[in-house]
């Protein structure tokens, strides 16, 4: 471990995926140098409906992260609906700017460019197959020890940025607890083909067991993602593939349109699918993306998640790096803005999770939202946005119309000190 008392480097980031390449990449071009370690090598699979959406591609773009006109990806300007047995139901982006679309990005793609964007960058050194197993938060510097390339090696920095994913081993070594949610799920995914007619845009089928996810991809492919309840071990004792297609038929109209391919190689499973941590920082340290706390994909918000927190990265250590004002106190600003969009964006997927275990409320929901097309242009736009508030309360109120009581009656948690900001009633556990 080097001991010189001026650390070599301003920050070091854990994690060269969409929260760490894009920190990595604002701070580098800011003045400061910072090293972006990364477990894999690109490219590497990450598992994710892909479907980004308008606010996550604005972000995008503001960041530097896509040349502009060159998305690479496919454009979706709006989602459709199915659900309660009713015909599909098309929530279009129509009325929001000309240039707001979402983006069916290829993660395997998406993730490896925006590691080289950043580390294009000549304040930015990127290491991949480099793991960080060791931090040591000190006075004057955080030392970090990493297995690069097979090599252990040291490193110091003034900062130390964990982006390193739901799964975060950096949240783990600072010892911030974590809350499970109440609810398991697990999530299978695979590439299919459309059997005939194309999918035009990213489908979502709701049944009280689950949501499936279908985002259309270039060359005529479809990504087909299966949010389930249960716990993952159970259900996949068979393997991903055969999971896959017990699944599947729990979405029997998805079922007759999709082809699934032949091998077993292109079918993943993941859980779990969301987390909650008591705080995004500590002494010279900040957690962003789902290291922070992730988000049930219900809504599809992680990846624009991971995108704002790499940008209130940048905006609270900007001024705090060049005075050393990097202790807990200081950063504390970082979660306390954090905590604003999560929580509403966690309460806004919770509460869809209560509306779609229910199917007689969630039929009501969707009769409710086919009869008032103003209410449909508030749902877009809270989903394309990021904004679950866009929805307002009139909004949610016709929504839930007809839902039992307990979706009605539960109020947003507030924060104790012996338990997590959002859900008092569940104990925290260490990471
Ligand atoms: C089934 C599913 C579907 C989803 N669908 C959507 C969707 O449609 N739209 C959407 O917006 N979001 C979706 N999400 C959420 C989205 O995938 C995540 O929110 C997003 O990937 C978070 O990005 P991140 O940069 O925080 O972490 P990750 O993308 O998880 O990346 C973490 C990185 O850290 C690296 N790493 C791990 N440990 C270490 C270590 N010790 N040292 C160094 N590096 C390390 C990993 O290799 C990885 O590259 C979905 C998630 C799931 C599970």
């Amino acid at each position: 471990m080097v001991s010189s008392p001026e650390p070599e480097l301003d920050v070091i980031i854990a994690g060269a995926s969409l929260a760490g390449s894009t920190a990595a990449h604002l701070l580098g071009a800011a003045g400061f140098r910072v090293l972006l370690l990364e477990k894999a090598s690109f490219p590497r699979p990450k598992i994710c409906g892909e479907g980004l959406m308008p606010s996550g591609v604005r972000l995008l773009h503001q960041a530097g992260m896509l040349e502009a006109g060159n998305p690479g990806g496919v454009p979706f300007k709006g989602i459709r609906l199915i659900a309660g047995g009713l015909p599909a139901l098309s929530l279009g982006f129509n009325h929001l700017r000309a240039h707001d679309y979402g983006l069916v990005v290829d993660r395997l793609k998406l993730d490896a460019q925006m590691a080289a964007r950043a580390a294009r960058c000549p304040n930015v050194t990127l290491l991949e197959r480099s793991a960080v197993k060791f931090v040591d938060f000190g006075e004057t510097a955080v030392e970090v020890l990493a297995d690069v390339k097979g090599v252990r090696q040291g490193f110091r920095a003034r900062v130390l940025l964990g982006a390193d994913g739901i799964r975060s081993e950096v949240r783990r070594l600072a010892g911030v607890p974590i809350c499970r949610p109440r609810r398991k799920r697990f999530a299978l995914r695979a590439l299919g083909r459309p059997r005939q007619d194309d999918f035009e845009t990213v489908e979502v089928y709701f049944t009280s067991r689950g949501e499936a996810y279908v985002a259309p991809r270039r060359g005529g492919r479809v990504t087909i993602s299966l949010l389930i309840d249960g716990t993952a071990a159970g259900a996949l004792r068979g393997g991903a593939r055969s999971s896959f297609e017990a699944a599947l038929e729990l979405f029997p109209e998805l079922r007759s349109r999709v082809a699934l391919p032949r091998g077993s190689d292109t079918f993943e499973a993941t859980a779990p699918l969301s987390l909650m941590t008591d705080r995004a920082h500590g002494n010279r340290l900040l957690l962003i993306g789902d290291a922070a706390g992730a988000v049930d994909p219900i809504t599809g918000q992680g990846m624009t998640l991971a995108l704002r927190d790499a940008c209130l990265a940048l905006a609270v250590l900007k001024p705090r790096i060049p005075r050393d004002r990097l202790l807990a106190g200081e950063l504390s600003e970082f979660t306390r803005k954090r905590n604003k969009y999560f929580s509403s964006a966690w309460r806004f997927a919770e509460r869809l999770l209560d509306l779609f275990e229910n199917p007689a409320a969630a039929r009501k929901a969707v009769l409710a939202l086919r009869r008032r097309p103003a209410l449909q242009e508030r749902l877009a736009e809270a989903l394309a946005l990021g904004r679950p508030e866009l929805l307002g309360w009139y909004g949610r109120a016709r929504m839930l119309a007809g839902a039992p009581v307990s979706i009605w009656m539960k109020k947003a948690a507030k924060p104790s000190s012996r338990s997590c900001s959002f859900c008092r009633s569940r104990v925290p556990s260490r990471g």
